[in-house]
């Protein structure tokens, strides 16, 4: 067992000491077995909730409702969640009640896709009563049970399905694939922000083309905000390498500007994301259309989103990244000033030697500066900004 599995083996033997069941369980067996990279580790236990809180010092109530107690270990935080088997779903988002059980096989089939649904025991066994080992071996994506009863009970696992086929490159099982589009309409029932974040994990994947292609070809397309508007375009979208880019605000800065999209603010308000990712989304989009960022560009960007801008230029033109940022690197570095509060001279000296009335002039003024400093028309010396500004003014 691999060693990031240290801290969850001292709290399942804390767990079993005590008489109860516990097993790694959900994306850390999954991701273990594909020998990918581990993200949080989830335990499901026979323990009640109240019982595991007792047994560890540190424990966070964080989704007690539903039966789940961080455990703190070594600072990190394990995910404990009580066996447990869904009520009826009344409002489509979660279900109406959750009723504690004691057997493992209950829990396991409650959850969405049989690669998530193998528990894996202290010693390494593995409780894998769907099949998901094998169709992790076929690299298959498939709900345990009826796909078309699981999207009815919860329609959001349509888009982990469709995360989960671009994030590790596997293919829709034929009826999972079929119920997808066939219960698209179902989705409009859940919340914005939750579907937001399955689509934003799904255009980090590797096969965040087929899966675009797959959602504009398809229902989807009008159970998700805005897309349907932009069928036209959405050829574009397959081509981009999506996974050249680093950061979210990237993802979308690409989505937005090959779909053409004209008013950013109001399509990721649609998708519920934040005002400050909206800000730099449009920051970002704003430069996109420029076969190479100026200098004034670099400087107004600042050094972490001039590289940002440039990584999503280079991915949407389908040229490779790594030289690039570096010399934009290298470029913003070596401007003659990086923030106004570097320049020589202030607002101060400007209406001292101009002898106005303060204004907005000063600023327009401090800009044409900051601009003549920055393409370096003028050294950055109080002196010498202040004879440029005198024969700017006289020309
Ligand atoms: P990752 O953490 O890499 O995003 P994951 O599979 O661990 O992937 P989580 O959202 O952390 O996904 O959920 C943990 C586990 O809980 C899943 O593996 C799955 O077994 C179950 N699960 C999560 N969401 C659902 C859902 N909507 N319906 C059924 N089971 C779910
Ligand atoms: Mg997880």
């Amino acid at each position: 067992m691999s060693d990031l599995f240290r801290g969850a083996r001292v709290i399942m033997g804390k767990l079993l000491q005590a008489g109860h069941q516990a097993y790694l369980v959900g994306g850390c067996v999954r991701d273990y077995l594909l020998n990918r990279e581990i993200g949080d580790i989830d335990i499901a236990t026979s323990a009640r909730p109240e019982e595991v809180r007792s047994l560890f010092s540190k424990t966070i109530p964080v989704g007690i409702e539903h039966g789940t107690v961080i455990v703190r270990m070594e600072h990190v935080s394990y995910e404990v969640t009580t066996f447990r088997k869904e009520g009826t779903y009344t409002d489509r988002r979660h279900p109406s009640s959750v009723e504690y059980i004691d057997s493992l096989v209950e829990d396991l089939s409650r959850r969405d896709f049989t690669i998530n649904a193998i528990a894996m025991d202290e010693d390494g066994n593995l409780h894998d009563p769907f099949g998901g080992r094998q169709h992790l071996k076929e690299k298959k994506i498939k709900t345990v049970g009826a796909a078309e009863k699981r999207f009815m009970e919860d329609p959001l696992r349509i888009m982990r399905a469709l995360r989960f086929w671009s994030v590790l490159g596997f293919t829709l099982e034929a009826e999972t694939e079929k119920a997808c589009t066939a219960l698209a309409d179902q989705l409009k029932a859940i919340a914005v922000e939750r579907i937001a974040m399955e689509f934003i994990k799904l255009l980090r994947g590797v096969e965040a083309p087929s899966c675009l292609k797959f959602i504009f070809k398809s229902e989807l397309v009008f159970s998700l905000p805005e897309l349907h508007r932009y069928k036209n375009s959405a050829n574009s979208l397959y081509g981009v390498q999506w996974t050249g880019l680093e950061h979210d605000e990237e993802r979308w800065a690409a989505l937005l500007f090959v779909l053409g999209v004209e008013d950013s603010a109001a399509f990721l308000k649609a998708w519920k994301q934040s005002n400050a990712l909206i800000r730099s989304v449009q920051q970002l989009i704003g430069y996109l259309g420029k076969d190479e960022l100026a200098r004034m560009d670099l400087y107004d960007l600042g050094e972490e989103q001039a590289v940002s801008c440039q990584r999503v230029m280079n991915v949407i033109k389908g040229k490779p990244v790594g030289e690039m940022l570096t010399l934009v690197q290298k470029r913003f570095r070596e401007l003659p000033i990086h923030q106004r509060k570097q320049l020589a001279i202030n607002g101060k000296d400007v209406v001292k030697d101009n002898e106005r009335m303060k204004g907005p002039w000063i600023q327009e003024m401090l800009r044409k500066i900051e601009q003549a400093v920055v393409e370096g028309e003028v050294i950055n010396e109080k002196s010498a900004i202040m004879e440029w500004v005198r024969s700017w003014k006289e020309k």
